[in-house]
């Protein structure tokens, strides 16, 4: 990667790593006994407190330019818990309380983990998130000319809305493995003087006839496809060869050898704060490295739980938990049955394994629509999240919430620790979405939906408040930390 070591690490070794951002512990706004009442967040932070949320959405934005598909949040996970004194975990790596731990699968999901004081039989604590995000990705064979350009024939993975993809500069991320072994990564756009890849829109002189039709209508799928260069340099060659031979020259890469690639087009734009008072954030890819980050950062700064404590942060939420990084996959359970195998091998049957799982509980975060100002109307006011208001407690009902006994014992731990919550609910017949939690109930794990409230979800620029981001992760850092 073209990426230099950034100073962003030095910065959290100096002091993002140090326990003191989990300071605030009382609700300044009198007015309310638990959050529900309560006014904005914002509004119940001191001095020292807004300096933590600042500093806190500064480091996240630095890791959203970093990290912008599942392949680098991986890479730069691995790179920050490496910093903070975790070690790849091993058949035989000792069960000490205080050891930490990462474990990879297939450089698409990555679970960090510090032992706890209880055995595993006792249950683990678990906060999940999923590091894939709404992108464009390469065919097989993506390389074609049309009309004097070479374009790259694409397709998509999650819900994007198309219009939004045209005209908007593009990075080209991700690996391709070739024969030998060998893998060549790319990440090409972000860099002030990379190139980028772009999908040219219509000119209003032209476009009669496409304005009357209905917006879903007048970008097709199929109609995704980027520039990829457009200068000829021989006569016999058309600009797809040459676009060809330039993959073979420059980076070692052939045709068939983008059959076994995962490129990935994100939008090449860095995060940035909105507003005069730089209260929110917009950035791609906040659905969710919003969850992913807070998780990340509340585990690197345990030292002792009293659990096991997992920060599990997966592929492939976005497509439906599929393929064997996903959640789906018994990459997750395997790891539990490695833990508890390591800690006591002459005790570890497929029973024990069981009840470990029931007796675990797990914070499973998504992001999900906040109100917004442009469509107040998706929410009643009274069930609706909103930015700034604190993390939310999804009770999306239908048999998706989860049960009474342990939202009251998740109400405590917050109220506890001052940090602000609100609910969501879906107005009847409104869409909701999918998230990574239903895996982990199956596994008779007690799971809750946590969300942050996000405008334009989905979008490349979604947005977030500070505040709730900043809470988001204080969520994470108690419930890792503290015992049932
Ligand atoms: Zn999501």
């Amino acid at each position: 990667m073209k990426i230099a070591f950034p100073t962003f690490y030095l910065t959290l070794l100096i002091t993002g790593l140090l326990p003191v951002f989990v300071s605030s512990n009382s609700f300044a706004d009198s007015d309310c006994t638990d959050s529900l009442d309560c006014k904005s967040s914002w509004l119940q932070l001191n001095a020292n407190d807004n300096k933590h949320v600042f500093r806190y959405g500064d480091d996240y934005k630095n890791f959203l330019d970093l990290a912008r598909t599942e392949l680098s949040f991986v890479a730069e996970a691995k790179k920050m818990a490496r910093l903070a004194g975790f070690e790849a975990l091993q058949t035989d790596s000792p069960m000490t309380a205080g050891a930490r731990y990462y474990a990879i699968n297939r450089d698409r999901t990555i679970a960090l983990m510090v032992i706890g004081e209880t055995p595993m039989t006792e249950g683990v604590r678990v906060v999940g998130a999923h590091i894939d995000s709404p992108r464009l990705e390469l065919k097989a064979r993506p390389v074609y000319e049309k009309e004097g350009f070479a374009l790259f024939q694409t397709q998509f993975h999650g819900g994007i809305k198309t219009y939004q993809w045209t005209n908007l500069p593009l990075e080209l991320t991700g690996r391709v493995d070739r024969k030998d072994g060998s893998t060549v990564y790319l990440n090409l756009g972000m860099n002030d003087d990379d190139p980028i890849f772009i999908i040219p829109d219509m000119s209003p002189h032209t476009d009669r006839g496409y304005s009357n039709k209905k917006v879903s209508d007048q970008v097709k799928h199929e109609e995704l496809d980027p520039i990829a260069g457009q200068r000829p340099i021989a006569t016999d060659k058309d600009v797809a060869d040459q676009v060809l031979a330039f993959l073979k020259s420059e980076h070692g890469i052939t045709r068939a050898d983008l059959v076994s690639a995962e490129l990935a087009l994100t939008p090449a734009l860095k995060s940035r704060d909105v507003g005069f008072d730089r209260a929110l954030i917009a950035a791609y890819g906040q659905d969710d490295r919003l969850g992913a980050y807070a998780a990340l950062r509340a585990v690197m700064e345990l030292e002792k739980p009293a659990q096991t404590a997992i920060a599990y942060l997966v592929d492939n939420e976005e497509v439906g938990n599929v393929n064997n990084t996903g959640a789906k996959s018994t990459f997750f359970t395997t790891l539990i049955a490695s833990l508890m195998s390591a800690q006591n091998s002459s005790t570890y049957e497929e029973l024990a394994l069981r009840r470990a799982l029931a007796a675990s509980e797990m914070i499973s975060i998504d992001v999900n629509p906040g109100i917004n100002p442009k469509n107040p109307a998706g929410y009643e006011k009274s069930n609706g999240p909103k930015l700034g208001y604190g993390v939310n407690l999804k009770m999306y009902g239908q048999g998706f919430s989860a049960n009474s006994e342990f939202t009251a014992r998740i109400r405590r731990l917050l109220d506890d620790a001052a940090i602000p919550w609100q609910t969501t609910t879906y107005k009847v017949g409104q869409r909701g979405g999918g998230t990574i939690g239903g895996e982990f109930s199956r596994l008779d794990m007690e799971v809750i939906d946590f969300g942050v409230p996000v405008l334009s979800i989905h979008t490349p620029m979604s947005i977030s408040s500070k505040v709730d981001v900043y809470h988001l992760y204080r969520a994470c850092t108690e419930f890792l930390g503290n015992a049932r």
